[in-house]
């Protein structure tokens, strides 16, 4: 699974799925929601960049477009406002955006 804010990829971290880059751990059911969506999804490294507003599949690493993977053919609109509202996530200026 790929980080959604910087696709740096998440470890498992006191049992949560944690991006390690932004010091963002996902809630519970997040990581319910996001790992049954990805479930089957191809796991390949993606390349790292952290482009400031962008949101990225947490599947493949593919930039989302309006929050909707067309790789994966997944959308993560619905869970839009917990992923901005529950989980901030430093930059590379250690700021949580
Ligand atoms: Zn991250
Ligand atoms: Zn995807």
């Amino acid at each position: 699974m790929f980080c959604f804010r910087c696709r740096n990829k998440l470890v498992e971290k006191n049992g949560h799925l944690t991006c390690m880059a932004g010091d963002m751990a996902l809630s519970t059911s997040m990581e319910e929601s996001l790992l049954s969506r990805f479930l089957n999804a191809n796991n390949s490294e993606a390349a790292v960049d952290m482009d400031k507003l962008s949101w990225y599949c947490p599947g493949c690493g593919e930039t989302l477009k309006d929050f909707f993977c067309e790789s994966c053919d997944v959308s993560l609109w619905d869970l839009r406002f917990q992923l901005i509202e529950y989980h901030p996530h430093k930059n590379s200026e250690g700021n949580y955006f």
